[in-house]
């Protein structure tokens, strides 16, 4: 189906959905024949480690973690994982506080221990291999949907069913545990941002950044449906017909939605990886502009 989106339009959408669409092999695994300690001072790893400190900087200043709350992983390679630490914030992150594990969750390199929360985020890489990165947080107002047991209503607020669309919540579950990881299993491949009952709230996409804008996209969306409840109008849907492009939309750039079929169209951007490559630079060069 074709969207009637103007070009002009329709080039900033593909920019800002092109940002968060996980794309399959857009990382080149690099440092997979090398060992753990080569792997861990790679240069990709170098820089993964800065993008976590700085994502984690971003998730405190935001207040989405409290304590030693929240952790971050993402992929190296096709063996290794990067991901923070137990018991530091993640406002105070170093380079040598980042951990270095293997898909089993045994730490390979870095002084400190592993976030407990780990299993989560294997368990995310192990049931859809798109996700590359993984955030997990305690936002104020996703955290009180996740207490409510509900997710505020699709068809809304554009940049919720853009980026996001139907969220799933988790049953509760012990944080920390292998039966908690696995809450999130049947949810993975249709949805990239995840409820964990009582709990926070858990993203993945391609990259660490493009996770950390998940959990900002839909925190503020929780926050804008509470206040726009308050206004006492009756609240305007998105009209159905430009739902449809939307999903239109998101097919085409293989973006999850639980509202698509599950054909292999939807599965596969039609996209190449070097337009996609070439949108995600644009989206960055334009936030760094906004700065
Ligand atoms: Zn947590």
């Amino acid at each position: 189906m074709q969207t009637a989106v103007s070009p002009a339009e329709q080039g900033r959408t593909e920019q800002g959905l092109a940002a968060c669409v996980a794309i399959e092999g857009a990382h080149t695994p690099a440092v997979e024949e090398n060992s753990p300690l080569a792997a861990a001072s790679s240069q990709e790893a170098v820089a993964l480690r800065d993008e976590i400190i700085r994502a984690g900087r971003k998730l405190w200043q935001r207040q989405y973690v409290d304590g030693n709350g929240g952790n971050i992983s993402v992929r190296l390679g096709a063996q290794y994982v990067l991901c923070t630490p137990t018991m530091v914030s993640k406002g105070d992150l170093l380079p040598a506080d980042i951990c270095l594990s293997d898909l089993e969750g045994n730490i390979l390199a870095g002084d400190r221990l592993r976030t407990s929360e780990l299993l989560l985020h294997l368990e995310i890489y192990k049931a859809n291999p798109r996700a590359r990165a993984v955030v997990h947080c305690h936002p104020p107002y996703s955290t009180a949907f996740a207490v409510a047991g509900t997710t505020p209503p699709n068809g809304l607020i554009t940049e919720y069913e853009l980026f996001i669309g139907p969220v799933a919540v988790t049953r509760y579950e012990t944080p920390g545990t292998k039966a908690f990881a696995e809450t999130v299993a049947p949810f993975v491949e249709q949805h990239n941002t995840i409820l964990l009952r009582n709990h926070g709230i858990v993203c993945w996409s391609d990259t660490v950044t493009h996770a950390q804008w998940l959990t900002e996209i839909f925190e503020t969306c929780c926050k804008t449906y509470l206040i726009a409840r308050q206004i006492g109008q009756p609240l305007e849907a998105i009209p159905d017909d430009k739902m449809e492009e939307i999903l239109a939309f998101k097919r085409r750039m293989g973006l999850p939605d639980s509202r698509l079929a599950r054909t292999a169209e939807a599965a596969a951007p039609v996209v190449g990886s070097a337009e996609l490559a070439e949108l995600f630079e644009q989206r960055r060069t334009r936030l760094e502009e906004r700065d």
